[in-house]
C-alpha cells in the first residue's frame, strides 16, 4: 500500500517531540507530529500549577540524573536557557524567576503550548492529534507508521512520548516498547520527583499534614535544602521530591530542621532564656504543630533551665539529623517524572539517534536522563528535542 512521505514522523506531541518538530520543519524538512492525545503538551498544561516553569537557569548537567552524566552536557550546551528565553521573549511572553532560578510565566502555560504549536504550524508540521501509532515496521530506510487507518512513512522516526509517571494524563510505557523493539536497552523505569510513604511508626509525623517547613534533607548523594511538607501519608514538599529521585529503597533519609542554627543554639537559648518551654524555643524556628510532635518525639518537656546540657547538645544534634525511613513513594501516579528510561549507552549525545539503528531519535523524558525539581525537565526536553530536530 502507497504511504504518505515524510522527512521525518515525532510520535509525541508533548516538550520535546513539538520542539523536535518545529526545528526540523524550519529547516526545510517535512515533518509528521502525532499524539494520540486530542490536545498537544497536556503536561506542560498543568507544569508549575498551571505558569509552567519552563526553564531555569542554572541549567548544568550535574543537575541531572542519569547512568551516563556527562550524555546531557552536549545537548544542553547547545540549546541554553537563554535561548529558550528568547523564544519566550520573541512571543511577547511575559515571565518571571520565582526562586533558585525556577523562570515561570507570568500569565498561563497556555502561553507555551501556543508558541510551541505557533512555532510547528509556521515551520509547516503535519500534525495528527487523537489517534495512536500502531504497526510501526522498519525495513529499507524507512519507518512506516499507522495512524487511523492510514500509513505514514519517514527516514527517521524520532520517539518522544515520554514516560509512565502520571498515566491519566496518557502517559504510556510505549517509547520504551518501541525502543525494546528496536534492540535498544532501558534503564530500570521508576518513579521521581515524588513524595514519599511514611510506615506506622511515623504516624505521629502523618498526623502534621498539611504543616511545611524549610529544611535540609541529606540523602546518599545529595543534599537539598528547600521545603518540606508532611502529609497523610508522608513526606511531600520540593525537598522531599527532589530528594525522592536519588532514594533507594530501605535506605534513610536525613533532615536538619535546623539548618540555619548554630550548633550550640539549644544551650545558648538556656542561658538567654532559662524559663521558656523546649517546645516554645522549637517554635521559635519552626510551625508549632512541628515543633510539638519533635518535642514529643525526643521526650524532653518543660522549660530549658530544667533540661541537662547534655540532654539539649543530643536533641540538637538528632534535629539536624533526623532520621526517616520512608517505607515507598507515592508511585508514577504522583510522580512528577520518570527516572530511568532508554539507555544513553546507544545514542548520540549530539544527535539523540541511535546509534545501531539509523533514523530511530529518542528525546525528552523517554531518555534515561531526569533533571531536578525547577524547570530542568523541560529545559531537557527543548534541548534533547532541538538536538534531534538539528540532525533529521
Ligand atoms: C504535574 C506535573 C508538573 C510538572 N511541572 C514541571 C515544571 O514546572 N517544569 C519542568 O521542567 N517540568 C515539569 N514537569 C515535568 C515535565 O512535564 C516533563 O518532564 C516533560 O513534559 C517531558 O516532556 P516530553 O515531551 O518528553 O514528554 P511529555 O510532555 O509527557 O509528552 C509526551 C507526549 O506523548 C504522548 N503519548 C504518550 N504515549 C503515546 C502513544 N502511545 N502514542 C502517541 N502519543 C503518545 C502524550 O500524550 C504526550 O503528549 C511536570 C510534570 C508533571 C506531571
Amino acid at each position: 500500500m502507497s504511504a504518505d512521505s515524510f522527512d521525518a514522523i515525532v510520535l509525541g506531541a508533548g516538550a520535546a517531540g513539538m520542539m523536535c518538530a518545529a526545528t526540523a520543519g524550519a529547516r526545510g524538512k517535512r515533518v509528521l507530529l502525532v499524539d494520540h492525545a486530542d490536545e498537544p503538551g497536556k503536561k506542560i498544561l498543568i507544569s508549575g500549577g498551571g505558569r509552567c516553569n519552563f526553564t531555569n537557569i542554572h541549567t548544568a548537567a550535574d543537575r541531572y540524573l542519569s547512568s551516563n552524566p556527562h550524555f546531557a552536557k552536549s545537548a544542553l550546551g547547545r540549546y541554553t536557557p537563554q535561548d529558550f528565553i528568547a523564544l519566550v521573549d520573541r512571543h511577547g511572553i511575559a515571565w518571571h524567576e520565582k526562586t533558585l532560578g525556577q523562570l515561570f510565566c507570568d500569565g498561563s502555560a497556555r502561553q507555551i503550548v501556543a508558541m510551541l504549536v505557533g512555532e510547528c504550524e509556521k515551520a509547516g508540521v503535519t500534525i495528527r492529534l487523537g489517534h495512536p501509532a500502531s504497526a510501526i515496521e522498519h525495513g529499507d530506510g524507512q519507518f512506516r507508521v499507522t495512524i487511523n487507518g492510514r500509513d505514514y512513512a519517514a527516514p527517521a522516526l524520532a520517539l518522544a512520548t515520554g514516560g509512565p509517571s502520571i498515566p491519566k494524563l496518557g502517559a504510556t510505557t510505549f517509547a520504551y516498547d518501541m525502543a525494546r523493539r528496536f534492540g535498544l536497552s532501558i534503564v530500570h523505569p521508576r518513579p521521581a520527583l515524588v513524595p514519599l510513604t511514611l510506615g506506622p511508626e511515623d504516624a505521629l509525623f502523618r498526623s502534621l499534614s498539611g504543616v511545611s517547613a524549610d529544611v535540609e534533607v541529606r540523602g546518599r548523594k545529595t543534599r537539598f535544602r528547600e521545603a518540606a511538607l508532611f502529609t497523610h501519608r508522608g513526606l511531600s514538599g520540593p525537598a522531599m521530591l527532589q530528594i525522592s529521585s536519588y532514594w533507594e529503597h530501605r535506605t534513610p533519609i536525613s533532615v536538619d530542621f535546623l539548618p540555619d542554627a548554630e550548633p550550640d543554639w539549644l544551650l545558648e537559648q538556656k542561658r538567654m532564656q532559662p524559663r521558656t518551654s523546649f517546645r516554645r524555643t522549637l517554635s521559635a524556628l519552626l510551625p508549632a504543630r512541628l515543633a510539638e510532635a519533635l518535642a514529643e518525639q525526643l521526650g524532653l518537656e518543660g522549660e530549658l533551665a530544667n533540661l541537662p546540657d547534655k540532654a539539649l547538645r543530643a536533641a540538637q544534634m538528632r534535629l539536624a539529623g533526623w532520621s526517616f525511613a520512608p517505607t515507598g513513594t507515592e508511585g508514577f501516579a504522583k510522580a512528577e517524572v520518570t527516572a530511568g528510561g532508554i539507555s544513553v549507552a546507544e545514542l548520540s549525545s549530539r544527535t539523540m539517534m541511535a546509534t545501531r539503528v539509523p533514523g530511530l531519535y529518542a528525546i525528552g523524558e523517554a531518555v534515561d536522563v531526569t533533571g531536578w525539581l525547577g524547570g530542568y525537565n523541560f529545559q531537557w526536553a527543548w534541548a534533547s528535542g532541538v538536538a534531534a530536530g538539528q540532525a533529521i
